[in-house]
């Protein structure tokens, strides 16, 4: 079969492997129907999350048919068209038994303190081969894969494999309640979906910050109020329009690729702006890796500087952005201060997803207008690159195996 395969940093390419097969009772192999490219995938691509192994496919988002179970899923069978989830769970283990499913003790071969078993990741993360591919091994399928009602299309479909789920546990950990002000920092495909969760969830007004205009369009549309950070700098900005306060509840959809402050908090405050992008193109491997191992910046992401100052007195901050094991830093200090809760995480995709298939399947939310590109994965590379590059427009891209 043909599928996306990592050689090194900044070396993928589309090889030609061979099939999948049931390896364990609780394994399925989907025949994949789509399949997708996200921000993560770039992470490992330019080194920003290390540990990647030579020859692992990449990729975390798939829908598919299934092939073939083993003898214990006894919940589908041949020929269902099922959701994959980007984590892996057992749905038997304490964790996943109340819900933190990311945290499934069964699920990671490297044990239950190795952190989240997800598809095309790190070896501590599995490793598993991931979802850029025509087929796929998935395991712990009784638990994991999800059955799709027919009317919920593969194009809507695979924004439920990670990024909306991501998005609204985004939401969830905000503790959104009705009427709240909430910020989104980023407004890539994942802060897109925690704008749209925000407001789910009844949040009165959403402030959605970014740089990039055809992101910041696509906030406005859904309601958001805009704020453009090379224009505007955003603590200031979001302070006069709330009054002086700050927002109830911030949400961090950005993460590692945001380009750290090169002389701590003191120099930001001097120029007033910093700078981030999810996925920011810009920052070469280089500057945050030696030796293979993520070298930690001097200070606090950008984008965690500007939480903390932008929610008001006794408000959440929520972190959904990507940050490796061994980063260290947090404005602690001022979040003490000002009586902030704070909660983090990867998403628990596993007990969000049922609901969001609901939502679209009853039409009450539809997630089709995040989807902007659509390309068979004989052109995954270029794809990669397109998306890399961050050319207008490109927000989320689907691939056709
Ligand atoms: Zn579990």
């Amino acid at each position: 079969m043909r599928a996306v395969v990592f050689h090194g940093v900044g070396d993928i390419r589309l090889d030609t492997v061979p099939d999948p097969v049931i390896e364990q009772p609780t394994d399925a192999v989907v025949r994949v129907t789509s399949s997708a490219i996200c921000g993560t995938d770039l992470h490992m691509v330019r080194g920003t999350m290390p540990g990647m192994q030579p020859g692992t496919i990449l990729g975390h988002e798939a829908v598919g048919m299934v092939e073939e179970v083993g003898r214990n899923v006894r919940n589908l069978r041949a020929g269902d068209r099922v959701l994959v989830p980007s984590t892996i769970s057992c749905g038997y283990c304490v964790y996943c038994r109340a819900g933190y499913t990311a945290q499934c003790d069964t699920a990671n071969p490297n044990g239950p303190l190795a952190g989240t078993a997800f598809y095309g990741g790190p070896k501590t993360s599995g490793p598993f081969n991931g979802l850029q591919a025509q087929y796929a091994r998935t395991p712990l399928a009784n638990a994991s894969l999800l059955r799709l009602p027919d009317n919920v299309d593969d194009d809507r479909a695979i924004l439920m494999s990670d990024i909306f789920p991501t998005g609204y546990f985004g939401a969830q950990l905000a503790e959104i309640k009705l009427g709240d002000t909430v910020a989104v920092f980023g407004a890539g495909p994942v802060g897109q979906f925690a704008i749209a969760s925000a407001k789910l969830m009844g949040a009165g007004r959403v402030i959605a910050v970014d740089r990039v205009p055809s992101r910041l369009d696509m906030a406005r549309a859904q309601g958001a109020e805009v704020v453009n950070f090379d224009e505007d700098d955003p603590v200031q900005t979001i302070l006069e329009l709330t009054g002086g306060i700050g927002v109830d509840r911030v949400i961090d959809a950005v993460g590692v690729d945001a380009q750290r402050a090169e002389q701590g908090p003191a120099a930001n405050a001097q120029t007033g702006k910093g700078k981030f992008d999810e996925e920011l193109s810009e920052i070469a491997p280089e500057q945050n890796v030696q030796d293979g191992q993520w070298k930690p910046g001097s200070g606090p992401s950008q984008v965690l500087q500007w939480a903390v100052k932008a929610v008001a007195k006794a408000g959440t901050v929520s972190v959904i952005g990507v940050y490796p094991m061994n980063d260290r830093f947090f404005p602690i200090g001022e979040a003490m201060n000002r009586n902030l809760s704070v909660k983090m995480g990867n998403c628990n995709h596993r007990s969000i997803v049922p609901r969001l298939v609901e939502l679209v399947a009853n039409g009450s939310f539809d997630p089709a207008s995040i989807l902007t590109h659509r390309e068979p994965i004989t052109n995954a590379i270029e794809a990669y690159q397109a998306f890399d590059k961050r050319e207008p427009g490109w927000i989320k891209v689907k691939l056709e195996p």
